[in-house]
């Protein structure tokens, strides 16, 4: 094993459990705020339709109703008041021709689809085209006149068949008329075409992006544009049947409910020229689309994030790791492991070597006469001896050998899977090596070696015995004279 790779064993689960967590909290922190920050938007938007857009829209569409349907009812009105038609009727309507001619100019000049008056002496229909027809009880197509003659408001707006063409729907404007007595002498007013008033509203939906439709008081639908039958639900609501049930005076009221993954948001206003109410629906798809797009971009946005902070934060903690466990482990001056590191390594290979069954041995080796070295060239050659030696020792080793700085100019060499024969031929190349090499500033040295093997069949396996095995070698090698290996006995 390389030395970096043993220095990497020491610690290496909580790095990663370090990066997940702040992985983690970045993720969480993103995607809470950007869900917070949804929920929030979702909520403006919601109380924006209720409060304020849909209202509005209500207003406007009430104004534009009043501008393109009220036109028809003041005709109508003054058709009623009129005191040409009152007269003529007051006088039994003997000459029909000018009341007929009358009905034919309204309907030209307002182009209505229809102009009409129904004397109640004598039920006779008048139209632009002449008298249709007597009105009598009884037929489904009649029943309007008796109603209007019997309401107590003075007109009227119905959707009808047209008496001139009862193929033809048509809303219809029915004024009654008084005569100046207050008696009721007839009924008059216009009809025009369905479909006109339905573009009408088609328009209104396009213009404001609204469904748009009308009810009367029952609830009963009146005129609608092509959108509704998608919107029917609405009518079926609870809130819906409280806003009829109120009184007429409560002009405008807002709701909203859950129709499937969508909500609607409606507004209803009572128009009273009509007797109906305009109902305003809308849902929130298009912005809450919007919305969740762009929560959408957020998480994914958050997620790139994470994996940047979880990639840097991973390689700057290994790099900076990988710098502390060295320092932590290693000799600053010769890169040698130090021994502390050492004794954790120690542990490692005893119980590897236990298991295989197989004896280690250590050499442990001194400079001779070093001291002199320092004196005479100062302590920075001293240092740079000392890491040319450790050049040399790393030449003799295998990449299983663990190289420890024992102490100033002394080295400790662990040699797993090595029995003393081969650990005192590994020393007595190592010591040939550093005698004939030249150091810097020509320097020559020599150094004594004390080669010990490990003994693991004896128990407790000993490491402080195997150490000083080796020292007592080294101090013989010394006392031999130096630059040699002595291997313990
Ligand atoms: P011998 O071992 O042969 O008995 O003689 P020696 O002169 O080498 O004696 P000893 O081992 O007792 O002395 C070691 C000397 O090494 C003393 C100390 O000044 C020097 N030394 C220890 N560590 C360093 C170091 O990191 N750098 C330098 N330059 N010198 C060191
Ligand atoms: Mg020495
Ligand atoms: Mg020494």
């Amino acid at each position: 094993m390389k030395q970096s790779k043993m220095v990497q064993v020491l610690c290496k689960n909580q790095k990663m459990r370090f990066v997940i967590a702040i992985t983690l909290l970045t993720l969480l922190g993103f995607i809470s705020t950007s869900l917070i920050s949804y929920f929030v938007a979702h909520q403006a938007v919601s109380k924006q339709i209720t409060q304020s857009a849909l209202p509005l829209t209500s207003d406007n569409i009430y104004s534009e109703i009043q501008r393109d349907l009220m036109s028809p009812v003041f005709i109508a009105s003054l058709m009623a008041q009129d005191t040409f038609v009152r007269d003529w009727a007051i006088s039994g309507g003997k000459e029909p021709q000018p009341l007929i001619r009358y009905l034919s100019e309204i309907q030209k000049k307002y182009k209505t689809v229809t102009a009409f008056f129904v004397l109640d002496e004598t039920r006779q229909y008048y139209h632009p085209n002449g008298v249709i027809q007597t009105i009598q009880p009884g037929p489904v197509i009649n029943e309007w006149y008796f109603r209007v003659k019997k309401m107590p408001t003075e007109y009227e707006i119905n959707i009808d068949h047209d008496t001139a063409n009862p193929e033809r729907l048509s809303v219809f404007v029915n004024y009654k008329v008084f005569d100046y007595n207050h008696q009721f002498i007839g009924a008059t007013g216009v009809g025009l075409a369905l479909d006109k008033v339905q573009q009408l509203i088609e328009n209104y939906q396009r213009k404001f992006n609204r469904v748009v439709y009308f009810i009367d008081k029952n609830g009963e639908l009146t005129l609608r544009g092509s959108q509704f039958s998608a919107n029917a639900k609405t009518l079926q609501q609870p809130e819906f049947k409280n806003v009829l049930d109120k009184d007429t005076t409560t002009t405008a009221a807002s709701f909203q409910y859950q129709s499937g993954s969508h909500t609607v948001y409606v507004n209803t206003r009572f128009i009273p020229e009509f007797n109906w109410y305009v109902v305003i629906e809308q849902t929130d798809d298009a912005q809450t689309k919007k919305l969740f797009n762009s929560l959408m971009i957020n998480v994914v946005v958050s997620i790139v994030i994470s994996i940047i902070v979880l990639v840097a934060s991973y390689y700057t903690l290994a790099a900076y790791q990988r710098r502390l466990e060295y320092m932590a482990t290693t000799d600053r001056l010769s890169g040698a492991f130090n021994r502390h590191s050492f004794d954790i390594l120690f542990e490692q290979h005893l119980r590897l070597a236990e298991r295989k069954n197989k004896p280690f041995s250590g050499i442990l080796l001194d400079i001779d006469y070093f001291k002199a070295i320092n004196d005479k060239y100062g302590h920075v050659v001293g240092d740079e001896v000392i890491k040319q030696l450790v050049g040399i020792l790393r030449q003799q080793l295998r990449e299983s050998d663990m190289l420890c700085r024992w102490g100033g100019e002394e080295f400790l060499i662990l040699l797993p899977e090595c029995q003393i024969a081969a650990a005192v031929d590994i020393a007595e190349q190592t010591r040939k090596m550093i005698q004939g090499f030249e150091f810097s500033q020509e320097i020559k040295l020599t150094a004594s070696f004390g080669v010990a093997e490990f003994n693991i069949d004896e128990h407790p396996s000993c490491q402080e015995k195997w150490i000083s095995d080796m020292d007592k070698a080294l101090y013989q090698a010394k006392a031999n004279g130096r630059n040699t290996v002595v291997e313990v006995c």
